[in-house]
C-alpha cells in the first residue's frame, strides 16, 4: 500500500515541471520495476513505456548486459575525479563511439545530463572565438521554439514558452532566433503544394539572417531535423545543409544537439547523418547509456581544441568541471549500450518501428481530433485539436494531462507536450505494441 509512501512524497517531494496545484490534487504515480519496453507500477498495471521515459531507454528497461555491465564496473572502481585522472571504461566509450561519429569531432568532454553537455558547447564556442580574437561575437543563434536544457545558458537559447524564456530573461544569453518551416514530406499524407517555393523562401531568410547577425553570433545551435521537446517540429534537411553553409561562411561554430536525437532513434544513428552534416560541437546525452545512468559528452573538432592550447599564465583553460563527470559505471554502461549497436539489430529493429509507427500514425489521422500526423525514424507526433471547434485545448482543461491520466489506466504512457501527442517508445519495442496504443489512444480521444 502507497497511501503512506505518497502522502511522504507529498510532504517533502519537490517533482520537476510540476505546478503545485495540479501536483497536490493528481499525486504522482508509484513505479516499482521496468521490464523491456514496460514499466511496472505499483498497482500492479503494467505500462507500455510510449516515452522512453524521458527519451532515454532505447533498449527496453533493465536490459541483462547493461546491467551486467553496471554491476561489474561498480565492483571495480565506482568514481573517481576525472580531472587529473583517466579510467578504461571512458577510454572505451570513445573508441566505441568515435567511428559512428563524424571524423571531424576528434575531442569528447564529459558531463552528466543533456543541459550540461549544451553549457559546455556554448562556452567552449564562445571562448573559442574570444580566443580567435573574434571579441565582437557576443551572441547565439538557435532556431525558433527550441528547447536545449532547462539550465540558465540552455535556456537563453531555448524558446520553449513564456514559463521559462519569459520569466528569466533578464538573467539570458543574448540570442538571435530564426524560423524554419515545418517539412510536410514528414507527414503521414502530406500536401506538397508550392513547398519547393516554400523550402526556397526558408533558404533565403536564412541567408537573410546571417547577412544581419552572422558577424556577432559565436555559435548556432540546432537539433538537427526535429525540435523535439519544441512540440515535435520536423525541419527539412536541406536547411540544416544551407546552415552548416552560412555558419562557415561566417565563421560561425555549428553546434549541433542531438541530446534527444542520437543514438538511433531517427532512424540512424545520429539525425544529421540524414543530411551529411558534421558540426564544430556535437552534444549527446539521454540515450548514451541505453537510459540507464546519467552521462553526457560534447565533442569537439581539433579546430575547436587547438584554441585551448596554451600555457597557465595564456588563459587558455576550459574551466569547467563536475563532480561525477566520466563517471566509470556510467561510462561501461554506455560501453554496453554502444555494443548492442553492433551486436544486435538495433537499427534494424528501429526501422520495423518506423513502419508501425507511420501505420500507426496514418490509423490514428481517421480520428477528428487528429491533425497534422508525421513521422521520423522512431518518432511518430500528431496535433490534437478539439474536434467540435477544430482549435487547440485551452491549457486550463489539461486536456492533454487528463489523457496522460486515461492512457495510463489502459496500459500506455503517452504525455502529450502542449497540443502535441507523441510516441517514442524503446527501440526494441515489438511493432504490435505500437498497433495496440493507436487502438488505445483511438479509444480515448
Ligand atoms: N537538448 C535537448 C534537445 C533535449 O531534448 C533535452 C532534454 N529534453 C536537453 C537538451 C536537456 O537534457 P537534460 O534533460 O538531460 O538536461
Amino acid at each position: 500500500d502507497w497511501t503512506d509512501r505518497l502522502a511522504l512524497d507529498r510532504a517533502h517531494v519537490w517533482h520537476p515541471f510540476t505546478q503545485m496545484q495540479v501536483h497536490e490534487a493528481d499525486p504522482p504515480v508509484p513505479v516499482v520495476g521496468g521490464e523491456g519496453c514496460d514499466l511496472l507500477l505499483a498497482n500492479g498495471e503494467r505500462v507500455l513505456d510510449g516515452v522512453s521515459s524521458w527519451w532515454t531507454c532505447l533498449h527496453g528497461h533493465g536490459h541483462p548486459r547493461l546491467v551486467s555491465a553496471l554491476e561489474r564496473q561498480a565492483a571495480k572502481l565506482d568514481h573517481v575525479m576525472f580531472a587529473g585522472f583517466t579510467h578504461e571504461p571512458a577510454l572505451e566509450l570513445v573508441v566505441r563511439l568515435r567511428p559512428k561519429l563524424p571524423p571531424n569531432l576528434t575531442r569528447a568532454f564529459f558531463s552528466d545530463d543533456g543541459s550540461t553537455a549544451v553549457e559546455v558547447a556554448l562556452k567552449m564556442a564562445f571562448q573559442a572565438q574570444l580566443q580567435r580574437g573574434e571579441t565582437g561575437r557576443d551572441r547565439f543563434g538557435a532556431l525558433r521554439g527550441g528547447y536545449h536544457g532547462d539550465t540558465l545558458g540552455a535556456v537563453g537559447v531555448g524558446e520553449l514558452d513564456n514559463f521559462m524564456t519569459g520569466l528569466f530573461r533578464p538573467l539570458l544569453l543574448a540570442c538571435e532566433r530564426l524560423e524554419v518551416p515545418e517539412d510536410p514530406r514528414r507527414e503521414v499524407s502530406p500536401d506538397l503544394a508550392g513547398w519547393p517555393e516554400r523550402l526556397e523562401a526558408a533558404r533565403q531568410s536564412m541567408a537573410a539572417f546571417f547577412a544581419t547577425h552572422g558577424e556577432r553570433l559565436a555559435a548556432f545551435i540546432a537539433e538537427p531535423l526535429i525540435q523535439c521537446a519544441g512540440g515535435m517540429r520536423m525541419w527539412p534537411p536541406e536547411l540544416l545543409q544551407e546552415l552548416r553553409a552560412q555558419c562557415d561562411a561566417f565563421g560561425v561554430y555549428l553546434i549541433l544537439d542531438e541530446v534527444a536525437t542520437g543514438f538511433g532513434r531517427t532512424g540512424t544513428f545520429l539525425a544529421s547523418e540524414q543530411a551529411a552534416v558534421a558540426p564544430d560541437l556535437l552534444c549527446l546525452s539521454k540515450g548514451l547509456t541505453g537510459g540507464t545512468l546519467p552521462l553526457s559528452m560534447t565533442w569537439a573538432t581539433e579546430e575547436l581544441y587547438g584554441h585551448f592550447w596554451g600555457t597557465p599564465a595564456s588563459g587558455r583553460a576550459f574551466l569547467h568541471g563536475h563532480s561525477y563527470t566520466g563517471n566509470p559505471i556510467a561510462c561501461a554502461v554506455a560501453c554496453a549500450s554502444l555494443a548492442l549497436f553492433d551486436d544486435e539489430p538495433v537499427l534494424a529493429n528501429a526501422a520495423a518501428l518506423n513502419e508501425a509507427m507511420t501505420a500507426a500514425f496514418t490509423a490514428l489521422t481517421a480520428h477528428p481530433a487528429v491533425r497534422q500526423a508525421r513521422v521520423l525514424g522512431t518518432i511518430g507526433a500528431c496535433r490534437l485539436v478539439d474536434p467540435a471547434t477544430g482549435a487547440a485545448h485551452d491549457t486550463e482543461d489539461r486536456f492533454g494531462w487528463r489523457l496522460h491520466r486515461r492512457a495510463l489506466d489502459h496500459g500506455l504512457l503517452v504525455r502529450p507536450m502542449g497540443d502535441c501527442l507523441y510516441l517514442l517508445p524503446p527501440l526494441s519495442t515489438p511493432p504490435a505494441r505500437i498497433h495496440e496504443a493507436a487502438e488505445t489512444l483511438l479509444g480515448l480521444l
